[in-house]
This record gives structure tokens, sequence and C-alpha cells, in this order.
């Protein structure tokens, strides 16, 4: 999807890109799980593969090792049409929160509860399963 520096954050905020989930992507970190799962929709959105890399937890289930081709399908999936994030809960802890969302992508809706662990700062884990 092609998002410019001016276009509104893909995460749904109402901001310029430029003013919202872009700082994360240049390197600062997000204060909160949520903001972290917000602006990894948006790297998703814009392409930013290592952005979705470095803030993925190295036990994570989704983590891999061959960087070169976890980037090439990050940049496939961001051909995809980002429509909207909406954010059903989050549970905000210490060490550990969760983000229950569901993403309107091309045609299709993903619906997942996210789980983050904090550590020198915020990682995504993995997708909880609730049955
Ligand atoms: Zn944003």
């Amino acid at each position: 999807m092609k998002i410019s520096k001016n276009s509104k954050c893909p995460c749904g905020s109402g901001k310029k890109y430029k003013e919202c989930c872009f700082k994360f992507h240049k390197g600062s970190n997000p204060k909160n799980a949520l903001e972290l799962m917000k602006s990894r929709f948006s790297a998703y959105a814009v392409g930013e593969a290592n952005y979705i890399i470095k803030t993925t937890h190295k036990n994570s289930p989704h983590f891999e090792e061959n960087k070169k081709e976890w980037i090439k399908s990050i940049k496939e999936f961001s051909k995809s049409e980002f429509k909207k994030l909406e954010i059903i809960n989050f549970i905000d802890g210490e060490k550990e929160a969760f983000v229950k969302f569901r993403a309107y992508i091309d045609d299709y809706v993903m619906e997942e509860k996210s789980r983050f662990i904090k550590k020198d700062k915020w990682y995504y884990v993995e997708a909880e399963n609730e049955n």
C-alpha cells in the first residue's frame, strides 16, 4: 500500500503518518503495548520490515532466523490494503500485556488477541488462543 508521510496514519489515529507511527519506525520506543501494536500494524502497511523484526521477541513463534526471507514476506504482505484497525481491548501490565484487535485487510477481517512482553522495551510475542 502506498503511504506517504502526509497520508493518514494506517493505525487509525486520525493523525498524519509523519506525526504518528513514523517516529516509532525511525527509532523511538512505544511507551506501551497498545502503541506497539498500532505501530506494528502501520509498519506492515508501509512495509517497514525492520521495525517488525526488531519488535518481535526472539522466542516468538513468528521470529524467523532467515531475515532475508522474513523481510521478503513482510514486503509482500505490505502490498495488501490495510483498510482499518479496530482495538477491541487492551490489558496492560508491568511485564506482559494483551491487545485484542480487528484488522481489516483487503477483503478479510483478522481478529487476534496479541501477547506482548516487556524486556528492555515492549515486544510482540504471539497470538493468544482463546479457545
Ligand atoms: Zn499511527
